[in-house]
């Protein structure tokens, strides 16, 4: 059972970090699940307004281990040392986004990125991060 969770918990996922506003006229499906909200023609607004740069970062538990770091939707909310927490002030401008989940992150990565628009590498200093 323990090797059993913890090769769960290694496991090796993807997430889409893209700093805002975004814009980039690639079609806005990205938010879709989040179209019934009030919120979502403000937020397409902000999200539309200008370039976004764009990131796919793969490593063990990095869904959680990025959401840490960019803190809670609302920048009132979140943690100072968290992106959102230093950097923002209102959840209508956060700065940065996350992906939710395993899933969404590649669902993201996918929406955001063409086939061989993704570099892999290793850096020098892995075996000193990861056993
Ligand atoms: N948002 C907003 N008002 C709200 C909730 C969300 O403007 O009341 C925006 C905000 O930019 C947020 C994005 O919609 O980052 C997506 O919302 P979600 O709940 O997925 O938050 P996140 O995953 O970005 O923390
Ligand atoms: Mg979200």
């Amino acid at each position: 059972f323990l090797p059993r969770l913890m090769a769960a918990l290694e496991q090796v996922d993807q997430t889409y970090i893209m700093v805002k506003p975004d814009g980039v006229q690639r079609g806005l499906e990205h938010y879709k699940d989040l179209k019934q909200k009030p919120f979502f023609p403000a937020m397409i607004d902000y999200i539309t307004s200008g370039p976004v740069v764009s990131m796919a970062w793969e490593g063990i538990g990095v869904v959680p281990s990025a959401r840490k770091l960019i803190g809670a939707t609302d920048p009132l909310q979140a943690e100072p040392g968290t992106i959102r927490g230093d950097l923002a002030v209102q959840r209508g401008r956060n700065v940065i986004h996350g992906s939710d989940s395993p899933e969404n992150g590649q669902r993201e990565i996918a929406l955001w990125f063409k086939e061989g628009e993704l570099c892999e590498w290793t850096p020098v200093q892995e075996p000193w991060l990861i056993e």
